[in-house]
């Protein structure tokens, strides 16, 4: 039965409501955050198909099987998450097959691919049994292809075409099939309702440096909703995200709706909106010195080479990124960056003076066009009455000159740095804006 089209059996209802199950002790001892359920949420919701319930229970078989059943009678649709792995204590199959009344079967094409699966990646002997559990599945289920790794999703459904889908835990892997396999499948499903599926869909504004307060007296006559939809504002280290959702309509009328509140939204606010969605201020700025032809190099004291990660982790930040140095101490910040030391006596190691003067160092020292430095007060200890904790420095110099800044941080010393980083990035932005 592995691989068929999806079609339901005659006389199912039309999928209009799901029920999420998501399996893991250590969701249940709050060390993994639930992702996976937000993610099908949204994926579902924008496809217009309603979540209705969210459960989440850990590795017990029977508390497995007693959350499916209860949410099958409810919904009779059910996507779980977790408990398919071969190191799961993982009765979560045969448990679900239980209630749909189905034995436990090996199902030989899995059985195959594990096999070569393991010896594609060159490991030494036989699969181990404790693999073969992943090739275990109910009877009459069909499997649902994982390219992504090794566990298959299940897709198990009674005659009345109630059903329940079983993903793998990990999250990269249940995305991936979620995409694949079962979205497709499900999409099917929800059109046999037919006339246009009612969406729920969001698009989300990026801002930085700009309080949630200023933001709330800008958007004053539009703080509950932009053109009649529902205005959100979440704050993080990064700045304010303002989200605007769409909900109980046709996709075409959500869009232009978003379209329009987004613009809104942009206008009102201007230069603190850097992006969209998930874009991320390191990707803006590296977009912007492609564009310039320029190359960029840092010097790093409290961020000790965060802003550095922020450049590198985004894919072909090489066409810009030239190198930096760590200056956390000073006596490396006279050495490597020629910050005079008598400027360190007089003004101290987080001014405005060495953070220009580290920011002219590197551009010197590298011949990037753009030279940016942070100095700052990170904590816990270090602060004083003049600088307390949190008091960071940053500077961007360019062949336009030098423009320094003091950000404004405030949080842990994780968040204080974090915040320093987004700043300099943030300057860089607005230096080449202009
Ligand atoms: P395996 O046993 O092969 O690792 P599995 O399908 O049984 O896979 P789990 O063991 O439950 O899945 O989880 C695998 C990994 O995925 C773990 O690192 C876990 O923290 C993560 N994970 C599981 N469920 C979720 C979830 N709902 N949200 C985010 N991460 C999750």
């Amino acid at each position: 039965m592995s691989g068929d089209a999806g079609a339901a059996p005659a006389g199912a209802p039309p999928l209009d409501a799901v029920e999420i199950v998501t399996i893991g002790d250590e969701l249940l001892l709050g060390f993994t955050i639930d992702t996976n359920a937000a993610h099908l949420a949204r994926a579902l919701g924008e496809a217009g198909i309603r979540v209705v319930r969210r459960t989440t229970c850990g590795d017990d078989a029977g508390e497995i099987a007693m959350a499916v059943r209860e949410s099958i009678d409810r919904t009779g649709a059910v996507i779980t998450t977790g408990g398919l792995g071969p190191t799961s204590d993982d009765n979560t199959k045969s448990g679900i097959a239980a209630i749909f009344g189905r034995a436990m079967r090996l199902d030989e094409g899995i059985w195959e691919r594990l096999q070569e699966m393991w010896k594609g990646r060159g490991w030494p002997g036989q699969v181990p049994e404790s693999n073969k559990l992943q090739a275990m599945i109910p009877d009459g289920a069909t499997v649902l292809a994982n390219r992504h790794g090794s566990a298959p999703g299940i897709w198990l459904e009674d005659e009345r075409g109630r059903w329940v889908a079983m993903l793998p835990g990990v999250p990269r892997e249940m995305k991936g099939m979620l995409a694949d396999t079962l979205m497709p499948r499900i999409l099917e499903r929800a059109k046999r309702g037919g006339g246009a599926a009612l969406v729920i869909r969001s698009r989300t504004v990026r801002t930085t440096a700009i309080s949630e307060s200023a933001l709330h007296d800008l958007l004053a006559d539009v703080r509950q909703s932009v053109h009649g939809l529902p205005l959100a504002f979440l704050p993080g280290w990064e700045g304010v995200d303002l989200r605007v959702t769409a909900r109980g309509m046709p996709a075409a009328e959500a869009d232009a709706l978003l379209e329009r509140a987004v613009l809104e939204l942009r206008g009102r606010i201007g230069d603190p909106v850097y992006g969209e969605g998930a874009d991320d201020l390191a990707s803006v700025v590296i977009d912007a010195l492609r564009a310039r032809g320029w190359m960029v190099a840092v010097a790093e004291s409290c961020t000790g080479g965060m802003l550095g990660m922020r450049i590198t982790a985004v894919p072909g930040s090489s066409d810009v990124m030239l190198g930096g140095v760590i200056a956390y101490r000073n006596d490396v910040k006279v050495r490597d960056l020629n910050v005079p030391q008598p400027m360190l006596d007089a003004h101290g190691a987080v001014s405005e003076e060495v953070v220009r003067a580290m920011a002219n160092g590197v551009r010197a020292r590298t011949s990037a066009q753009v030279g940016v430095a942070i100095t700052g007060v990170a904590g816990p200890g270090g602060g004083t009455p003049e600088k307390p904790v949190g008091t960071v420095w940053v500077c961007v110099e360019t062949p336009a000159g030098a423009h320094a800044t003091r950000v404004r941080t405030v949080g842990d010393r994780d968040e204080i740095r974090r915040r320093a980083a987004q700043g300099a990035l943030n300057l860089v932005r607005r230096q080449l804006a202009r």
